[in-house]
């Protein structure tokens, strides 16, 4: 029987095969991925640091035991070079590779900022394992980190490493941290409390160098305005781009994201997408929640139930324990406005349209981070 091929062993592609598995304990699975198919839990690599965490222990899994758990086959270290939909086959560096069904959970591509200086290539991301090991390893001796971006995951890394007692900088050109997720006084307040762990801020500009130096500290970020920082390491933070490419070369319908419907389908009745790779029905969510949720959808539909999937509203829990943030962020259509009110230890802003609807909501300390289940249930389903 020709396999069901899913490439990429990230959180989506390994869940896929794990639900798939539940429901067809027979049908062929081949998992192919370019990386060496150790399974992990991708959030963590922003809250390990200062639990002292090396990306061996956060490996739960390494390929061989998650082919025998799984009961498929895993291929490590096999980068797919083309898809060939007419012949339905894989072109691999090794050869070729058949499939009946194919499964897209190739991931993102952190974005690189376009810098100019002679250290300009020793900037580094964090996006994978492996991207964690290098960066744990270029902290030895560090004094201070710059990070490039003030998002989820550039908070959650600068909460993280000033816990371990470095210096952090965070430059940002939006006015607020998490400015896309966050109103105003909500961001404010979760800037104030990273402003208590030591961090940092340079908002308002836009990195444009960064320069290798002899003595002192390592590197020098300057900025479009503002004193230029000194620091030893620079993390760059300022967003993902969808994996289209090998999509797109094949013919298939791409945006943001591989383009689905809501039975994860692509433009090719074959072929599959999920996880960070995807646009679903126009939406690109890069987050856990989403990618289980097509996950589950996706193992009935491919064991033969067609099963559209269906998003509920899903908070994304923001890792910075110097104040916890829960987030719904409004469906970028949503007509409304924010509303913000003080708790005890913070703010719990409201996203409520002309009637009344609350299209999404964010939620800045312990007392309103309480209120998460109950306002989730209040939000319409986003699809
Ligand atoms: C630091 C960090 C913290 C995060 N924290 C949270 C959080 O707290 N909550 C939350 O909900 N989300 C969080 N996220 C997002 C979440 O982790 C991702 O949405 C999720 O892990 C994406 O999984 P994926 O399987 O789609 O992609 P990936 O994990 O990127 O997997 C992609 C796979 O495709 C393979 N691949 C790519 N190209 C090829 C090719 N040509 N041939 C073969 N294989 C290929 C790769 O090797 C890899 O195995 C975080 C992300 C990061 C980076």
């Amino acid at each position: 029987m020709t396999p069901i091929v899913i490439a990429g062993s990230g959180l989506a592609g390994l869940a896929v095969a794990r639900e798939f598995r539940r429901l067809d304990a027979a049908t062929p699975v081949v998992v192919v991925t370019a990386d060496d198919g150790v399974s992990y839990s991708k959030p963590m690599l922003s809250n390990a640091l200062a639990a002292g965490r090396t990306a061996a222990q956060l490996a739960s899994a390494d390929a061989v035991q998650v082919a025998a758990q799984l009961g498929i086959e895993l291929r490590p270290w096999t980068r797919i070079a083309a898809i060939d939909r007419d012949a339905r086959l894989l072109r691999l560096a090794t050869g070729t590779l058949a499939y009946g069904r194919l499964v897209l959970a190739l991931g993102a591509d952190p974005r690189r900022p376009v810098l100019a200086g002679d250290g300009a290539d020793a900037v580094l991301t964090v996006n994978d394992l492996a991207g964690y090991a290098v960066f744990r390893a270029a902290l030895a001796g560090a004094r201070r980190v710059a990070i490039l971006g003030a998002g989820l995951i550039g908070c959650e890394f600068a909460n993280d490493l000033a816990a371990t007692g470095l210096g952090v900088d965070v430059v940002d050109i939006a006015p607020h941290p998490l400015g896309r997720l966050l109103p105003p006084r909500a961001a404010a307040a979760l800037r104030q409390a990273l402003d208590a762990t030591g961090v940092a801020w340079h908002l308002g500009r836009t990195p444009r160098a960064v320069h290798r130096r002899a003595d002192g500290h390592r590197l020098i970020v300057e900025l479009d305005h503002g004193p230029a920082i000194e620091t030893d390491l620079v993390l760059s933070a300022i967003g993902l781009a969808p994996r289209i490419a090998l999509a797109a070369a094949a013919g298939l319908a791409t945006g943001r994201g591989i383009r689905t419907d809501r039975l994860l389908r692509s433009s090719d009745p074959a072929i599959f997408a999920l996880g960070d790779c995807a646009e679903v029905e126009g939406l690109s969510l890069p987050f856990v929640m989403p990618l289980m949720t097509c996950a589950r959808a996706l193992a009935r539909t491919l064991a033969g139930t067609p099963t559209p999937v269906a998003y509920p509203a899903m908070p994304v829990v923001v890792k910075t324990p110097a104040l916890p943030v829960v987030v719904s962020p409004p469906p970028a259509a949503a007509q409304g406005a924010w509303q913000e009110d003080d708790t005890a230890d913070g703010i719990a802003a409201r996203f409520v349209g002309a009637d009344d609807t609350l299209h999404g909501f964010a939620l800045v300390g312990a007392a309103a981070v309480a209120r998460k289940a109950a306002l989730a249930r209040e939000v319409p389903a986003w699809l």
